[in-house]
């Protein structure tokens, strides 16, 4: 993989181009691909959003979602755009296999594959130029690097700030994160000087929920929430059943994870959802302990130190029985003082 520096000459050549990020895109993969299509589209270039799979419909405000195409949806048309394609971005995940069903035909095409990301082990063989780096607040911030290194600055307007400013307040949990570096804050000063409504995005993406999914989390709260205090662990699992009582659609249970991380003391946070065709986990840690390398260890899945996520195809319970396993093999870092801690 060539660095993303030596892809910067080529911009000025209007090409056919699609952006694509993993599956389900969240704020950050939806935003990175939205800011870089508001960028591209200005150079002239002739650029399509493909993504792998349906998304949150709390994503639909941002500009140019409408005219993001559906790869499960409209698989015809996306494996046209495809095939026309002289490069393809590939945003917010490390392995082309996070794209799902177009992991084989994005392999396959003979294009110009284009990495930037944040998360750890990237597949950098499978691309010809790119940028990874964990230390990244979010893809969207790489992008806003991205478009500035290569010295259009200028063209950062109010549709890609609306779109990266989502993508990076989503990512560093409203900035509250460490990778809210100082070079985040001068980042959204200058989204702001674009003309950024930050409170109008908040409200997009925080204040738009529907009663049902309300309900849906002081249900799980109450009663789908287990506290391993030993292992300064929390779990929730989630069945099937109470995906269909209250109706809970793509996106709906994004966040939940969080929520037991505000309990003193605990280190771990961990969540598996029944979904139709796997089971699957979201993990997230406080301080010096490595959901990335756990997801990876022990649930086929992987992402960040802090955040990472993973899947099985076990049951519900058999792979709940095996969560239990697997902390109790990780006891004494889940038990170890937080070194960071004082
Ligand atoms: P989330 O729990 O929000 O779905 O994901 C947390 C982080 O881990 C995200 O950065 C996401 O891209 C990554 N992640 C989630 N699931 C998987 C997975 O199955 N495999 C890998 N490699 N990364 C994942
Ligand atoms: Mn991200």
């Amino acid at each position: 993989m060539l660095p993303i520096q030596d892809l910067y000459p080529l911009l000025n050549t209007p090409r056919k181009v699609v952006i694509t990020m993993h599956q389900k895109p969240d704020a950050d993969a939806m935003g990175s691909a939205l800011g870089l299509y508001h960028f591209l589209t200005q150079l002239g270039h002739q650029a399509t959003v493909v993504s792998p799979t349906n998304w949150a419909k709390w994503l639909n405000w941002m500009p140019g979602c409408n005219k993001v195409v559906d790869f499960e949806l409209t698989r015809e048309k996306a494996e046209g755009i495809l095939r026309e394609a002289e490069w393809v971005f590939c945003l917010d995940f490390n392995i082309l296999l996070r794209t799902k069903h177009m992991a084989p035909i994005i392999k396959a095409l003979d294009v110009t594959r284009i990495l930037i990301d944040h998360h750890a082990q990237p597949d950098t063989p499978t691309f010809a130029y790119g940028i990874s780096d964990t230390s990244k607040s979010s893809t969207s911030e790489m992008i806003y690097d991205f478009i500035v290194e290569a010295g259009y600055k200028h063209l950062v307007n109010k549709e890609t700030a609306q779109c990266l400013y989502a993508g990076v307040m989503t990512d560093t949990g409203s900035f509250r994160f460490p990778a809210a570096s100082a070079a985040v804050h001068r980042m959204i000063a200058d989204f702001k000087d674009q003309g950024l409504d930050h409170t109008k995005v908040h409200e997009h993406i925080y204040d738009n929920f529907l009663e049902n999914k309300l309900r849906f989390i002081g249900h799980v709260l109450l009663h789908r929430m287990e506290i391993y205090y030993e292992f300064n662990t929390a779990l929730i699992a989630i069945p099937k059943k109470d995906l269909l009582r209250f109706e809970i659609k793509t996106g709906d249970t994004e966040g939940l994870v969080n929520y037991p991380l505000s309990i003193q003391g605990i280190r771990l946070a961990a969540i598996v959802i029944d979904r139709d065709e796997e089971r699957k986990w979201s993990f997230r840690s406080k301080g010096d302990f490595d959901v990335n390398t756990f997801a990876r260890k022990y649930f086929e899945g992987g992402g960040h130190f802090n955040a990472a996520g993973g899947r099985s195809s076990a049951s519900l319970e058999d792979t709940v029985d095996y969560f239990m396993q697997c902390i109790q093999e990780n006891a004494s870092s889940l038990q170890e003082e937080h070194k960071s801690s004082n």
